[in-house]
């Protein structure tokens, strides 16, 4: 049987335009998680903490030490079409830019008290201290998530590893606190003033309908939105191949991210700093609007 495989020819070029460290809701340092993508090989790595580029300023000093490539970068959460949750990249965002800090700082400042009232709603389905239980993995009040959540919820054996949004912190679930956060205007605003390109982040993550992604797209366009995330661990291989074909279909630039959070998971591995290859002959790439080098690639059947 004949298979086809795509080998780098210029191997040197790893790519991975999404993750998190302990500045949100990732469980390592900012040094632990470039560590790691050097490790495996990454050349490229941009940092995308949830609503915050606190991390950025660090990670691009440690970056040099190490050789590695370090774009600023953030995940900004937005509320989009009354109740619905989307995730904006801005990549090569500046890190020192006020507008953008003081914007993220204020969306940051809503997660501790969503905390509190998630906590709450736990409480009502028999579940105590889960407050304090996720604080003990979060960094930091602002930071608090409900990745924290989920952890705590795991850890002391009220959901099967991997199955704490399911059973209680996704939408409709009884641990939800709905949230409104920034405006899908307002966040590719912040990135675009501060010198930054806007990526919707795993769109097949949404489960929106074909029409309500392009209703999405096409508004994000309008506001000077550039990219669609290809590659990303929330997405199957039909995932990326469909995602792919609306990037062509819509011009917009294809992305690739790990979207790692942690190495301890257990139930499943994610790998930071490692390049999956978009699909061929498909959507434009957006390395070039980031400085980087086309990884070239030789096809072997
Ligand atoms: P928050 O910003 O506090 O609402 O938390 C959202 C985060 O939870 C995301 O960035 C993911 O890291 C994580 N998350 C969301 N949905 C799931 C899910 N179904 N399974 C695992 N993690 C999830
Ligand atoms: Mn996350
Ligand atoms: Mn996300
Ligand atoms: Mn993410």
């Amino acid at each position: 049987m004949l298979t086809t495989v795509n080998i780098p020819t210029n191997n040197k070029i790893s790519i991975d335009l999404h993750c998190h460290s302990v500045n949100s809701d990732g469980s390592h340092q900012v040094k632990e998680v470039l560590d790691m993508a050097k490790a495996n090989g990454g050349n490229y790595l941009a940092l995308t903490d949830h609503d915050t580029v606190a991390g950025v300023t660090e990670a691009k000093m440690y970056a040099k030490e190490i050789g590695l490539n370090l774009i600023g970068g953030v995940e900004i959460s937005v509320t989009w079409d009354g109740n619905s949750l989307v995730h904006i990249l801005g990549l090569n965002v500046d890190e020192t830019n006020l507008n953008l800090i003081e914007n993220l700082n204020k969306l940051r400042m809503q997660r501790y008290l969503r905390g509190q009232k998630i906590a709450a709603n736990l409480a009502k389905v028999g579940i105590q201290g889960a407050l304090a239980g996720a604080m003990k993995y979060a960094d930091s009040e602002e930071s608090l998530s409900r990745t924290h959540f989920s952890r705590f919820l795991v850890d002391s054996g009220h959901a099967k590893p991997g199955k704490a949004f399911d059973k209680f912190l996704a939408q409709g679930k009884p641990g939800y606190v709905s949230q409104t956060w920034a405006s899908l205007a307002d966040a590719v605003s912040w990135i675009k003033d501060s010198g930054g390109v806007a990526v919707i982040a795993h769109p097949g993550r949404y489960k929106f309908t074909r029409t309500k992604l392009l209703r999405l797209i096409t508004q994000f366009k309008e506001l000077g939105g550039i990219g669609l995330e290809i590659i990303s661990s929330s997405h199957s291989k039909d995932d990326a191949y469909s995602m792919a074909q609306i990037a062509k279909n819509e011009g917009l630039v294809g992305s690739v991210g790990s979207d790692f959070h942690t190495a301890d998971e257990g139930y499943r591995k994610i790998m930071v700093g490692v390049n999956y290859p978009l699909p061929d002959n498909m959507c434009k790439a957006i390395y070039p609007l980031l400085g980087i080098p086309e990884p070239v690639y030789k096809t072997i059947t």
